[in-house]
């Protein structure tokens, strides 16, 4: 499966009307019409190429989703204010109230909240299932399941969804699956594999700048324009539209996508066999022996790497503070949450990004109290970087 999703991107003929190379901004709430049926047409969704209203489309942010249209490989796309925005209104778009999604336990944290706490006044029930155990998955499918909620690469554990075997059995059950791609762009493409909606925060890894909250969801044109129709479109009618603004300055950061994963994901390789040697207990899909490896090698674009997310367990909350700070002191990056920035990030998963999570969930999923989440940089020299986090680990 050879598949360059950046060179779909720039295959599309994007200039702005005066010949801009960058297509020119929308700098608008509302657009004119010379005739009144034109507008009306456009209400109904019948007058391609037409603009109403800048919650509905606008041109900067069509020419954004369609970019992320042409890396995905699906027909149609959406961006969205945040990335929870594009989660939930995508499962709202899907699931009444009645219904029942089967999820995975490892998720983003606000998703997990989202499901476990927020649906319950829709009367929307929620299966929480270990992800990798297909099995399990089938068990949990009950005859008003609408829908299978996952992520490539999990988060905190970086779990890695079989999204083949997963869309097989979404397919025999007439379900849909739901892919949150946030860890992986370009380095798998979830529809390509079956997936039928692909969500993003492109906060992260798409953008890349740590300046802006943003989402997208990819999907068929029918998925799509449901989301965004003016009557029952749960996108057009929450209203988390993304400032056109934001989205030029989100196109342009996504032409050096293709660039910066293979940066991230090489120098998150070289780390993660450095803590490796140096003993300390580590978890990287890219590495051989990893659980989620070998599914990872079968789904990915190769040349894209592994990503850029690793995860260190020392042990105690305690220690894992003591050496977040020791290495924020010594340069390596910052203790911050969030992920995808051109500097290294790192965290407590079960004190700050899964902290949504009760406590006997997360030793549970086997979450432990001293695992520390890497978002590697794009630093030119890690092997300076290790020596310092090096002499962190000595030190400690
Ligand atoms: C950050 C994140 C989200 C939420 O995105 P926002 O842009 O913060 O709303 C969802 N899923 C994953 C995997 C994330 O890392």
């Amino acid at each position: 499966m050879k598949t360059d999703p950046s060179t779909k991107i720039f295959e599309l003929l994007q200039f702005g009307e005066f010949g801009d190379v960058n297509p020119s901004i929308c700098d608008s709430a509302t657009f004119t019409f010379m005739q009144a049926k034109t507008m009306l047409d456009t209400f109904h969704g019948d007058a391609e190429g037409c603009f109403l209203y800048s919650r509905h489309w606008n041109p900067s942010n069509k020419y954004l989703a369609d970019a992320l249209a042409g890396m995905e490989g699906t027909e149609s796309a959406w961006v969205t204010a945040s990335g929870m925005a594009a989660i939930t209104c995508s499962i709202l778009q899907i699931c009444s109230s009645g219904d029942h999604i089967v999820c995975s336990l490892t998720t983003y944290g606000g998703t997990f909240a989202f499901l476990f706490n927020y649906v319950k006044k829709f009367n929307i029930e929620v299966t929480f299932v270990d992800i990798t155990k297909t099995e399990d998955v089938r068990q949990a499918i009950r005859p008003n399941t609408k829908m299978i909620y996952t992520e490539t690469m999990t988060n905190p554990l970086l779990q890695i969804s079989d999204i083949p075997a997963l869309a097989k059995l979404a397919d025999e059950h007439k379900l849909k699956l739901l892919v949150d791609n946030t860890f992986t762009p370009m380095v798998v493409a979830p529809f390509k594999l079956g997936a039928h909606v692909v969500v993003y925060s492109m906060t992260k890894f798409i953008n890349g700048k740590n300046d802006c909250v943003a989402g997208a969801i990819c999907a068929s044109k029918e998925f799509i324009d449901s989301l965004s129709d003016v009557n029952a479109g749960t996108a057009m009618l929450l209203g988390p539209a993304l400032d056109p603004l934001r989205s030029s300055s989100i196109l342009k950061n996504l032409h050096t996508l293709h660039i910066r994963m293979k940066q991230h994901g090489k120098n998150a390789m070289y780390l993660a066999e450095k803590f490796k040697e140096y003993g300390v207990k580590i978890n990287y899909p890219g590495l051989p022996g990893n659980s989620g490896h070998e599914t990872l090698k079968r789904m990915m674009n190769p040349e894209f790497g592994f990503s850029g997310l690793i995860a260190i367990d020392m042990v105690s909350a305690e220690q894992a503070s003591k050496l977040m700070e020791m290495m924020e002191l010594a340069g390596v990056g910052y203790l911050a949450v969030s992920l995808g920035y051109f500097k290294t990030l790192f965290s407590n998963s079960g004190k700050s990004t899964s902290s949504e999570v009760p406590e006997e969930i997360q030793r549970d999923m086997g979450l432990s109290e001293g695992l520390v989440r890497f978002s590697v940089g794009l630093d030119n020299d890690i092997e300076n970087t290790w020596q310092k986090i090096k002499s962190c680990l000595d030190r400690l």
